[in-house]
């Protein structure tokens, strides 16, 4: 019997979808161990019910209306210890890789990110895989044990079936010093989006453009069909460096690593600074005029053409399937 901590993260008053994967996770390792949630900052323990864990670990204080990755880490040892967890997952997002380190060195575990398959062996240990050289291999990872500290690769597993009972909750004692002024005081905390959509590291669709749009005002086109699917919204570097759009929709090395369930990538060539920033997303579809394009080798589906003939009539097609 193992129990697991898991770090309950909400976005906009709900928990985070990445957060509900790693319930699922902590309950396949459990061995029938108690899975407990951590929640953190204001808002009490709303969205807690349904979602799987035993029991929820309400950290509250003014302090910790924004916390820093050095009182979130602080807090989930604290937590760890208080329920006797051994394991430790935290989610798939921005936030849960920046704690993993973090968490890892204070609580004294073993630790690794990015994981996309988890099992446990007899001695205690955990054997996890993960996708190592932007996707093109995967690595097989023994975290001796007493204690391990996991971050997930986003959409790689799924959330368990919720249940109605209500989830206890109990406040966790806060630990010595972590309630007066932090080192660094977080003032706010705003996640970066893709257009419209949700944000572009958890969205499960992304829709990214490219240079082949020509202009500013064209690439509506790609945030059509982002809207029509209900997805994100990404762009290459050279649409960012251009102005077309904020750097903030940019995918790749020097921009945002994404692994939706589909990524589209509308006239991008493809070059490796863009490949190693969505390779590992599930399902890439490719639309680009040259059969050429080195886009096309990682593709999962292509479609050599004119954009401008093609994505319109995707968009129309998406909308029509949705509004049935
Ligand atoms: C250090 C460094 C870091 C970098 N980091 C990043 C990064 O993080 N992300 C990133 O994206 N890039 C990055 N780059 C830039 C990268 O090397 C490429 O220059 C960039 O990705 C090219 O963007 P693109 O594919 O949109 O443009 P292009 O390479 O110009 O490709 C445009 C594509 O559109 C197609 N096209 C044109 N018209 C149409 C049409 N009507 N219909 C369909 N297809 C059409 C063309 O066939 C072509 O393949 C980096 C470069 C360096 C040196």
């Amino acid at each position: 019997m193992t129990g697991v901590l898991v770090l309950l993260e909400r976005h906009a008053g709900a928990i985070a979808a990445a957060s509900c994967e790693a319930v699922g996770v902590a309950r396949s390792i459990a061995n029938g161990g108690p899975v407990v949630g951590l929640l953190v900052g204001p808002g009490g323990a709303a969205g807690a019910t349904g979602l799987g864990v035993d029991r929820v670990l309400l950290a509250e204080s003014p302090n910790l209306d924004h916390p820093s990755g050095a009182q979130l880490a602080v807090l989930l040892a604290a937590a760890a210890d208080a329920a006797s967890s051994t394991t430790i997952v935290v989610p798939g997002t921005a936030r849960g890789r920046d704690l993993v380190g973090r968490v890892a060195v204070r609580w004294n575990a073993s630790a690794a990110t990015n994981v996309t398959e988890v099992a446990t062996s007899g001695s205690g240990a955990l054997r996890v895989t993960r996708p190592v050289f932007g996707g093109r291999a995967t690595e097989e990872l023994e975290l001796p044990g007493p204690r391990q500290v996991l971050a997930l690769k986003p959409h790689a597993f799924s959330p368990p079936a919720t249940s109605p009972a209500p989830t206890p909750v109990e406040p966790l004692a806060l630990p010595e010093g972590l309630a007066k002024a932090p080192a660094l005081d977080v003032r706010g905390f705003q996640p970066t989006v893709g257009g419209k959509g949700p944000e572009l590291g958890d969205a499960s669709i992304v829709v990214s453009g490219g240079r082949g749009v020509g202009t500013p005002e064209k690439f509506q086109v790609v945030e059509d069909l982002a809207e029509a699917f209900g997805a994100a919204v990404g762009a290459s570097r050279a649409v960012t460096d251009a102005g077309w759009r904020p750097a903030s929709y940019q995918v790749g090395q020097t921009g945002k690593a994404v692994s939706p369930q589909l990524y589209i990538a509308v006239g991008i060539s493809g070059a490796i600074q863009h490949i190693v920033g969505m390779v590992s997303s599930r399902v890439i579809v490719a639309i680009n005029s040259d059969p050429q394009a080195p886009i096309f080798r990682v593709a999962d589906y292509g479609i050599a053409g004119d954009l401008f003939a093609i994505v319109p009539a995707l968009t129309q097609a998406v909308r029509a399937a949705r509004s049935h």
